[in-house]
């Protein structure tokens, strides 16, 4: 891939804002389950948080490419905090910047982009995780009100958010064209969320229910048209998914990083590890699929940056870069030895980390699915 010039000095910007801040606090924000408000604050500063919103509303108005370019290096170093950014960026930001009025933009994206706000996506449900269509929430047209009623669950930034953008039926008998969007805040009464899950990785980002009980959303603060739900919600997730594609990306070159690392210090049989060809090989063989991740990554940026719809590109992004991602973590684990069961490595983390990349956003069986869907006609 040839960056131009300005992508070329973002990654610079990304990588030094990296090294001088997210040192040592991969493993901390692990340790203790969430991410410090002061980092939040200088992400929100430095604008990675708002890559992708105009700046007509406070965002930095940048392409997907510098999207992807600050999801890679910052997840290279934490993969919480990218989880952090794209859940903001991908699954809060986009649905408005494509479907809000100026009114709910200037509300909800506005607060959003200069850090006053944090939001939410609430569409998984106990029984609606890849079948996203079979969603139980319901909302009840008051005349001046919606009523909603029902419960997300694994809900990234629930229990620190201040609205969430919630999918709900409102009409039954049409089936999935009768999903609507909505924008709730987390103070309207009725609004409450689970315990925070305890989970294997990314345990620097705060997941949980949502719970929504007669909850009164004002006739405003439905988002798109009354029973577009389902279509923002394939919207959002097309156009999403690179960041999680970027995300995986930068997680695999994370783990490919501290492989190489490795292998050049530790000595058995009076060699590096370095010097074994079995391990020279792994490492050419993760490195490969790494770059390989990179430009369909890449690829499905620029094509969004063309004004394409890049649902083919995106998806195949996504499912590669999760599942390399995995694959890498786990050899460059096995690269080091006992070592890296101990969580004095930081390849542990990453190793735990990199599980999640292939479940949310789409399992990568609901990527083969959309793939398959474009590919065979
Ligand atoms: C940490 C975390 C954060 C998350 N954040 C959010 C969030 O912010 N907002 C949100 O809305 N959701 C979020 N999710 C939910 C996530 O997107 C779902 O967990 C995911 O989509 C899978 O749904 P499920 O867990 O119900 O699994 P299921 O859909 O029950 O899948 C179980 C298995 O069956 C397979 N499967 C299902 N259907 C098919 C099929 N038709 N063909 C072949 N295989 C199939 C799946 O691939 C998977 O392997 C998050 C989840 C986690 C764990």
């Amino acid at each position: 891939m040839i960056f131009k010039k300005e992508h070329e000095l973002l990654r610079k910007t990304v990588r030094d804002f990296v090294e001088r801040e997210m040192a040592t606090y991969p493993d901390e924000v692990d340790e203790v389950g969430s991410l410090p408000k002061e980092v939040i604050a200088k992400l929100v500063k430095h604008k990675f948080i708002s890559t992708i919103i105009p700046k007509e509303y406070g965002g930095a108005g940048a392409d997907y490419v510098s999207y992807t370019i600050v999801m890679e290096e910052i997840s290279r170093r934490c993969a919480s905090t990218g989880t952090y950014i794209t859940a903001a960026s991908s699954l809060v930001a986009l649905p408005l910047v494509n479907f809000g009025t100026k009114e709910q933009k200037e509300k909800y994206l506005r607060p959003l982009a200069e850090g006053k706000y944090i939001g939410c996506f609430g569409l998984t449900e106990p029984g609606a995780g890849s079948d996203a269509g079979a969603g139980q929430t319901i909302a009840i047209d008051k005349g001046d009100y919606y009523e909603l009623n029902g419960r997300k669950c694994f809900i990234t930034n629930a229990p620190i958010c201040d609205f969430a953008i919630i999918s709900a039926m409102t009409d039954k008998s049409k089936g999935t064209k009768g999903i609507s969007t909505f924008i709730v805040e987390s103070k309207w009464e009725g609004f409450s969320h689970g315990a925070h899950e305890n989970k294997m990785g990314i345990r620097g980002t705060e997941t949980s229910d949502i719970i929504l009980e007669n909850v009164r959303v004002p006739k405003e603060n439905l988002l798109g048209k009354v029973g577009q739900g389902f279509k923002i919600m394939l919207n959002t997730l097309d156009y999403g998914r690179i960041g999680v594609a970027a995300q995986a990306l930068g997680v695999a070159q994370g783990a490919l990083d501290e492989a190489i690392k490795y292998v050049k210090e530790r000595v058995q049989f009076n060699k590096p590890l370095a010097k074994f060809q079995n391990t020279q090989f792994t490492i050419a063989d993760m490195a490969t699929k790494v770059q390989a991740a990179r430009l369909l990554v890449y690829d499905a940026a620029e094509k969004k940056d063309n004004g394409q719809v890049p649902g083919l590109e995106s998806a195949m992004a996504k499912y590669y870069a999760a599942e390399i991602a995995n694959e890498v973590a786990y050899k460059a684990l096995q690269l080091h030895g006992g070592y890296g069961f101990i969580k004095d490595y930081p390849i542990e983390r990453i190793y735990r980390d990199a599980r999640i990349l292939s479940i949310y956003e789409g399992t990568s069986q609901v990527q083969q699915m959309v793939i398959a869907g474009h590919v065979i006609k």
